[in-house]
């Protein structure tokens, strides 16, 4: 006798803002139960009316609370079943600069994109190394390949590039994955501040892309649903980024160097 295959279980840490919805919608719309975990319960309520309710379960808590994430990530998975997908995306910036880092500033940046990625990963990673398999996306940045400012921030995404290969090295074996999707500019609400200082900042970075334009969300659940799958049943431990070629080269640096346009 065949069973119905059980339906993946994935969980999506900073769930209700301009990314983490797209991710949401995408993995909900691929089929997965969809764990909904934000620290406001109100958003994430909502979310999960626009999702609906009924392919989906709310973790409510702050990802730098280790204590108060497992718990909601605990009573998540003994409603929908265990966790065979996390995307690690809750994370934020603060300080543009060393000049204006504090103390204060510098340790909020890594507990919330370093440390609070590695308690969401301690809510699953038991579960998936008992059942022998797990994929693990975290949400990087460019900033954390190349200086880009936010420093403190910067730090925290080069770090958890080290940290996921960490992971794919010491649990490949328990045939967990773990790699880094590091975007470029992306039009969310995280740019909300500076789009109010200065309304056109977002087409004006358009030029460093050699694609032309600024990632939307959607561009980065693709490329998440993608490294989740076992279609990357083969990569672990990788980087990618999903940038538009900002990464590649400088488009702009090359036309001046060569006196060329491109
Ligand atoms: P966003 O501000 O729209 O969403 C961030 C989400 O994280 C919000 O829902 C917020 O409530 C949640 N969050 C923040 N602190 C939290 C905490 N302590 N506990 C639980 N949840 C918390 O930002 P976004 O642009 O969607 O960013 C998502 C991820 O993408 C972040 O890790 C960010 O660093 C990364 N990223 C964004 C860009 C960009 O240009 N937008 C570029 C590169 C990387």
């Amino acid at each position: 006798m065949t069973g119905t295959p059980a339906r993946r279980v994935t969980l999506v840490t900073g769930a209700t803002g301009g990314i983490g919805r797209a991710l949401c919608r995408r993995f909900a719309a691929a089929g997965d139960a969809v764990i909904v975990s934000d620290r406001d319960a109100g958003a994430v309520a909502a979310l999960r009316m626009e999702l609906g309710e009924a392919g989906t379960v709310a973790a409510v808590a702050d990802v730098t609370d280790a204590v108060a994430l497992a718990g909601a990530v605990g009573r998540a998975v003994a409603e929908i079943g265990p966790v065979d997908v996390l995307v690690a995306n809750a994370g934020g910036a603060s300080a543009a600069s060393i000049a204006t880092t504090t103390e204060a500033s510098w340790r909020r940046d890594l507990e919330l994109n370093l440390t609070g990625a590695m308690h969401s990963v301690e809510t699953v990673r038991a579960g998936m190394v008992a059942r022998g398999k797990g994929a693990i996306v975290f949400i990087g940045s460019v900033n954390g390949l190349a200086m880009l400012g936010h420093p403190a921030y910067s730090a925290a995404k080069a770090g958890l590039i080290s940290y996921a290969r960490a992971l794919a090295v010491e649990f490949g074996p328990k045939g967990l994955r773990a790699n880094v999707v590091c975007p470029g500019t992306v039009r969310t609400p995280a740019w909300a501040e500076r789009v109010a200082r200065d309304p056109q900042v977002l087409d004006r970075l358009v030029k460093w892309y050699p694609l032309g334009r600024v990632a939307e969300p959607e561009d980065i659940a693709a490329a998440c649903l993608f490294l989740a799958s076992d279609d990357a049943r083969m990569i672990t431990g990788a980087a990618l980024p999903v940038d538009g070629g900002l990464m590649a080269g400088n488009r702009v640096m090359a036309a001046e160097l060569t006196l060329e346009s491109f």
